[in-house]
């Protein structure tokens, strides 16, 4: 997590968990590696991960926005 810039991590924080892997807690594997994904960033837990992620983009998204929401839902 310390190698991402401030915004970045800010971004990674949100997502907390691999988009891929949802047990992986980002950063836990080394820095998150960040892609692209319909023009969204996306963290993943390694670069293994990105064949997987781009395979479905939406199916991607939609655990990304379910991450997110996880995160939110544990701040009052
Ligand atoms: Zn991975």
């Amino acid at each position: 997590m310390a190698k991402l810039s401030a915004e970045d991590r800010a971004l990674a924080e949100a997502q907390r968990f691999c988009a891929v892997e949802n047990e992986n807690r980002l950063g836990m594997m080394g820095p998150p590696a960040k892609i692209m994904v319909n023009g969204q960033p996306v963290f993943l837990c390694c670069a293994g991960c990105e064949s997987a992620a781009q395979e479905d983009p939406d199916e991607t998204l939609g655990k990304v926005a379910k991450l997110k929401e996880a995160v939110k839902a544990e701040k009052p």
